[in-house]
């Protein structure tokens, strides 16, 4: 079983790098996990922020409209008009989730258009007036691409600089004249300030991702161990059979299932005989080995969802059957015998029997009828294995009393043979 150690590392090492922290924390192989988790929360968070940009297009491009003279409106309108469909278009198809892989291309390409227009409309306007909200435009469109388009930083930079780049190049083609004075202060200051705001942003957005990814992996560790340590707790360490207490949870629901199903449940009590000498003539270590491979027999009578293999204790064993009467218990007993006669595992000398055998009790009851409660059953079983000890061992017996049938004797030769 891989344990949930394994492929730790990779997530470890990031944690390293995000506590020693490193300037641009680098999520390595979560790298494309993050880029998509942030594309998902971008489109998003650009749905109703689309709206947002609108607003403030609206606000600068109604203040230019009022103060600009009516000479220059058609070229202006040309040109700055462009970034109000730009940023419909875009919230258009933020709307539309078969375009989401595709958000940094559109939000990019619409936010360089943005940047590049309102930078060529610095470069065309005359009016001085005018001209200062223009350079204010550029302002605003270059603290929206960084701040709240939600593009990541280097989609926003290369969106920002070179929208700059071929706004002064399409203001020089319209005739116009980039004043470098004055956008140097407007563009280049508000891109710096818009940079630093948006790489810390992102930094922070990346050691929150990482944070969330150490916390699921820490619980799902949690989680795995805790089912280890559920499975540890409900078999035996030895034989890998379900243990006592596993047991005591499965009689209880069979039981609560054969009450309301008024089915039969069957239980056989199975003891390793004369496993004393056994374990003082050839030792704990070769006992051991015998109890694993008496178990794996007893495991293997199990088939149907529900019968249950149980080590008891010591060399005692239980097996489940629910809804089987008591001709198949009866059947199962007999078949075990059996399989262990045929498994000819070897006894230790000094006793008659030269292969290990097994004594069973068999218990049969349809809870309500009689028998009130499931402890009684294993009682019955209990004291059928009394009776098959005292008839000789290497057989089994039916535990008398437990319905009108009177019970068969056991068919098997084995019981015949005497320890
Ligand atoms: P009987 O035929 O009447 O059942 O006799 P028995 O010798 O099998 O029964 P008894 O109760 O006297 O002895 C059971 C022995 O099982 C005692 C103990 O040494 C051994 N035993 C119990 N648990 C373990 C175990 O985990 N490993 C080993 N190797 N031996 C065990
Ligand atoms: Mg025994
Ligand atoms: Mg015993």
């Amino acid at each position: 079983m891989q344990t949930p150690a394994a492929g730790r590392s990779g997530l470890d090492t990031l944690a390293i790098n995000m506590s020693s922290n490193a300037w641009r924390l680098d999520l390595g192989p979560l790298e494309e996990l993050y880029r998509r988790d942030h594309r998902r929360r971008a489109v998003a968070f650009f749905r109703p922020s689309s709206l947002f940009i609108f607003l403030l297009y609206m606000l600068m491009s109604t203040g230019i409209y009022q103060l600009m003279p009516a000479s220059e409106l058609g070229q202006w309108l040309a040109l700055y008009g462009n970034v109000g469909v730009i940023i419909v278009m875009a919230g258009a198809l933020s709307r539309l989730p078969v375009f989401d892989r595709w958000f940094e291309h559109y939000v990019g390409l619409g936010s360089f258009g943005a940047v590049a227009l309102s930078v060529a409309v610095t470069g065309v306007v005359r009016d001085p007036v005018a001209g200062q909200l223009t350079q204010a435009a550029v302002m605003y469109a270059i603290v929206v691409i960084y701040c709240v388009t939600g593009l990541r930083f280097v989609h926003a930079f290369l969106a920002g600089w070179l929208g700059g780049a071929a706004g002064t190049a399409l203001a020089w083609l319209l005739g116009g004249s980039v004043d470098w004075e004055i956008l140097h202060r407007t563009f280049s200051g508000a891109s710096l300030l818009g940079m630093f705001i948006a790489f810390l942003a992102e930094r922070r957005d990346r050691e929150l991702f990482l944070q969330t990814q150490l916390l699921r992996d820490l619980q799902s560790r949690t989680e795995e161990y805790a089912e280890q340590l559920d499975e540890l707790s409900r078999h035996d360490a030895l034989t890998g059979l379900a243990n006592r207490r596993h047991f005591d949870e499965a009689l209880q629901q069979e039981w609560r299932r054969a009450t309301r199903q008024q089915s039969p449940l069957a239980v056989l009590m199975i003891d390793i005989d004369h496993f004393k000498h056994y374990n003082d003539s050839l030792g704990h270590v070769q006992g051991d080995s015998c109890l694993r491979r008496v178990a794996g027999i007893i495991a293997a009578q199990t088939r149907r969802p529900g019968e249950l293999a149980v080590r008891y204790g010591g060399e005692e064993f239980l097996l489940l059957f629910p809804n089987t009467d008591r001709r198949t218990a009866c059947q199962l007993a007999e078949r075990l015998l059996e399989a262990i006669h045929e498994a000819g595992l070897a006894q230790a000398p000094g006793l008659a029997r030269a292969t290990v055998s097994v004594s069973i009790g068999v218990a049969v009851a349809t809870p309500g009828s009689g028998m009130l409660l499931p402890g009684e059953l294993i009682c019955a079983a209990d004291d059928a294995l009394y009776e098959a000890k005292h008839a000789g061992r290497a057989t089994w017996r039916y535990a008398a009393g437990l319905d009108s049938v009177p019970a068969a004797h056991p068919a098997s030769q084995l019981h015949k043979q005497a320890s």
